[in-house]
């Protein structure tokens, strides 16, 4: 696959390179030069398969001159060794497809191992690499147990000191052996600002071979086109021209991935792009003006995110498309909305977190009763205990998973915001 610049459309890369540099000159992001489109037959024969051996295919539309089939699903069947999607219904014509089974209990599991895997299986003269991230929480799980333990791969996470919940952090700072963890005595901004200016620094380039994992990198958008088409196949036949899909967003890396699943000719009707009160987009959309404010803080500060990265991909996608971004729903969700959400989907039997209940708010707003909707579950209840038990007045049980990490030591590291210090560190052999 050829992908190229969006800031600099000369810059023209393979898929391995664009995987392996995460962004191009300028900053700019990569796009596919040629999107696949599939007929209506293979896309029956596809809902026949099973998650794996069709997950492999579509990967494959995109991938087949750089990776063999045989390769990929290898890749596939490691990245994906986990419970697949399942699907809860809500009312009769609405259901939520968590997507949170994975080792790290959220969605972001899908990308973050396919992308671990890819760069493992790239690297065929195992260079040295280090992955350098900065998380306020669920990417700094998911990267970290994607690249655990994998040979010359080395990961360094950086965080905010105290910003994070105890439970998040025990997730991925008690692994030890190739991930790193810092708590930076600061904001997450600050931890992005370190990150951004390793990125920038180019004796570092020079030395180290320095790679991002947050969803820029295309490799983790594809992995996410998978679980749109396990959507449709879980969509009562009488519905299949009618699902609407409502996606919670922060980076917009999620929805991106819906909308190449759409390209590529997946009859999806209509997408809602639903944010917290950080809604640069839903103003956008509404006003044609990109003004992002100061970034405000909220119970699904997962989405906490007023610059998302991935705009420029679903402009784009648009625009080579010819769609028109009139078509695309949207809305922004206030805290109070999403504590009555939560509590009506309480009601309803169904204990879902604050991310989920802004994309369940906007559905059931905008859905209409000859519609079928279909909003994402994004991550585990449990993940957000303590804001789900005080809203809704329970008390949550622990995953094993989470009852597992919760026992074990901390290995962080602290530092202060200092450049030169992390330098230093990457500096350091591994
Ligand atoms: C990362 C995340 C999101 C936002 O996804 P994007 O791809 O960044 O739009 C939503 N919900 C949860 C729980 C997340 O961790």
């Amino acid at each position: 696959m050829r992908l190229y610049n969006l800031k600099d459309s000369h810059e023209e890369v393979s898929f391995s390179k664009a995987v392996q540099l995460g962004l191009g000159k300028k900053q700019g992001l990569f796009f596919p030069l040629e999107l696949p489109k599939l007929n209506t037959q293979t896309l029956t024969d596809l809902m026949n398969l099973n998650f794996i051996d069709r997950s492999t295919k579509i990967l494959s539309y995109f991938l087949h001159d750089e990776i063999s089939s045989k390769d990929l699903k290898n890749i596939v069947k490691k990245s994906f060794s986990f419970q697949k999607p399942i699907l809860k219904s809500i009312s009769k014509n609405i259901a939520c497809l968590e997507l949170f089974h994975g080792p790290t209990l959220a969605f972001k599991d899908f990308g973050a191992r396919f992308m671990a895997n890819i760069l493992q299986f790239l690297n065929v003269k195992n260079t040295p690499m280090t992955i350098l991230t900065a998380t306020s929480g669920d990417t700094g799980a998911a990267v970290a147990h994607a690249f655990y333990k994998m040979k010359n791969i080395r990961v360094i996470i950086l965080y905010p000191n105290k910003k994070i919940s105890t439970l998040q952090e025990k997730l991925f700072c008690t692994l030890g052996n190739n991930i790193y963890t810092i708590a930076i005595n600061g904001s997450f901004d600050d931890c992005q600002n370190l990150v951004k200016k390793a990125f920038n620094d180019q004796d570092l380039k020079k030395k180290i071979i320095l790679t991002s994992a947050n969803s820029i990198n295309i490799s983790r958008l594809l992995a996410q086109i998978c679980y749109y088409f396990e959507a449709f196949s879980k969509t009562p036949f009488e519905y299949h021209k009618k699902l609407i899909i409502s996606v919670p967003c922060g980076n917009f890396g999620n929805l991106t991935a819906g909308l190449l699943a759409k390209s590529l000719g997946l009859p999806i009707k209509n997408f809602i792009a639903a944010t917290n009160s950080n809604n640069t987009v839903p103003n956008f959309l509404k006003t044609g003006i990109w003004n992002p404010k100061k970034t405000i803080s909220t119970i699904s500060n997962a989405m906490d995110i007023s610059r998302p990265n991935n705009w420029p991909r679903v402009k784009e996608l648009f625009l080579k498309k010819k769609w028109s971004l009139k078509s695309l729903k949207y809305g922004s969700v206030s805290e109070r909305n999403t504590k009555n959400t939560l509590k009506k989907l309480y009601n309803l039997g169904y204990i879902s977190e604050p991310h989920a209940a802004i994309a369940y708010y906007l559905l059931k707003k905008k859905i209409k009763k000859t519609d079928y909707g279909l909003f994402f579950g994004t991550a585990h209840p449990t993940k957000f205990k303590n804001i789900v038990e005080n809203i809704l007045k329970i008390n949550l049980k622990l995953p094993e998973i989470l009852k597992k990490y919760n026992k074990k030591k901390m290995l962080s590291h602290f530092m202060k915001p200092n450049f030169e210090k992390l330098k230093k560190i990457l500096l350091e052999k591994f």
